[in-house]
């Protein structure tokens, strides 16, 4: 049985080709200065390119690097997942292929680690090479997800983070189908610390996020982490029923004061657009709650696996 490594690097891959060998040979020379034991698990979640091939070609030659291949592509979310139930690690650093967080604060992660804490996440100073419009909307969606939390979820903080083994144990233990990683690597608590970075532009490849996904991505994040959403209209209907109600008594006496004359068209036709407008907001962000809870309900399993390389798990059953 070897012994336990120090280090588990988790890798989610998805069309990175290009940045594989950069990746690896600059990780290769933070992990020499820092000489200890420690493995790579990469997933490759159903790439197109030939993210797969030139993995395996890195496993053949050194076996500290592994591979999980899903059966197609889940998401970077489910791909952690799916990674975090197989890492061995006394830590686990979540870490993207394209070279944005850079494989030299690993160094600086540990040493946080070592002084007992057991989760120290990497926060963005600056966000290089990301366009205004990201950065503002990345921004507003911290502060506002902040705000309406049941948790805190600190803000500019991506995935790359030292995990302790036993917050990894913790979040192999949670079932959610909607894996907003973020937040439920707050969620588990235990004793965290911060440090503070400078973000790089991508080394090679583009995003896999448009602003679409971003949009999704955020619902999802606060879909899971708030209902506050579902909450506030029962506050805004008592606040224009008393409205209503006022308008209602303004009317009844105008009617007995001058008598009956029938002007309002204006009013009723902006009063039954407005209601029907906010009428069908309630019933869109029901519809969120409604969707997210049908995919919890069909249990399906997290992720499926194709095959491993390194791994010694049988990992037959390939169920999260
Ligand atoms: N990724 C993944 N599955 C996906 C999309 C992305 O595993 O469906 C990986 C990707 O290979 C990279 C990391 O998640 O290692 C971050 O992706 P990306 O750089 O596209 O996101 P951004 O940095 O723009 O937020
Ligand atoms: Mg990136």
């Amino acid at each position: 049985m070897p012994s336990k490594p120090e280090l588990s690097l988790l890798i989610p891959c998805y069309n990175e080709e290009e940045n594989l060998p950069v990746l690896f040979s600059r990780l290769e020379s933070v992990l020499q200065t820092l000489n200890l034991n420690y493995e790579i698990v990469c997933i490759n979640d159903g790439s197109k390119d030939n993210t797969l091939k030139c993995l395996v070609e890195f496993h053949q030659r050194d076996k500290r690097i592994k591979i999980i291949n899903l059966s197609r592509n889940f998401g970077k979310e489910i791909a952690m997942s799916a990674g975090l139930d197989y890492t061995k690690g006394k830590t686990v650093i979540p870490i993207d292929a394209d070279l944005q967080d850079p494989p030299e604060l690993i160094i600086d992660l540990l040493a946080k680690w070592r002084e007992g804490y057991d989760v120290v996440y990497a926060v963005r100073k600056t966000r290089q090479g990301e366009s205004w419009i990201k950065r503002k909307t990345a921004e507003y969606f911290y502060s506002l997800i902040a705000k309406i939390s049941t948790i805190p979820i600190p803000a500019n903080t991506g995935d790359y983070r030292l995990l302790d083994e036993k917050v990894v144990k913790a979040l192999r233990k949670i079932p959610e189908r909607n894996r907003f990683m973020k937040g439920l690597f707050s969620w588990v608590g235990y004793k965290q610390t911060a440090i503070y970075f400078d973000r790089f532009p991508r080394y090679g490849g583009k995003t896999s996020f448009n602003y679409w996904k971003l949009w999704n991505f955020a619902l999802d994040g606060i879909t899971s982490f708030s209902s506050i959403p579902l909450k506030i209209w029962s506050y805004f209907g008592l606040f224009i029923s008393f409205i209503s109600l006022l308008y209602g008594l303004f009317l009844v006496l105008k009617t007995i004061i001058s008598g009956v004359d029938l002007p309002g068209y204006a009013s009723t036709i902006v009063a039954i657009l407005f209601l029907g407008g906010i009428q069908l907001i309630t019933l869109g962000v029901i519809g969120e709650y409604i969707a997210r809870i049908y995919e919890e309900v069909k249990q399906r399993p997290l992720y499926l696996i194709r095959e491993t390389y390194g791994i010694e798990d049988d990992l037959s059953s390939g169920f999260g």
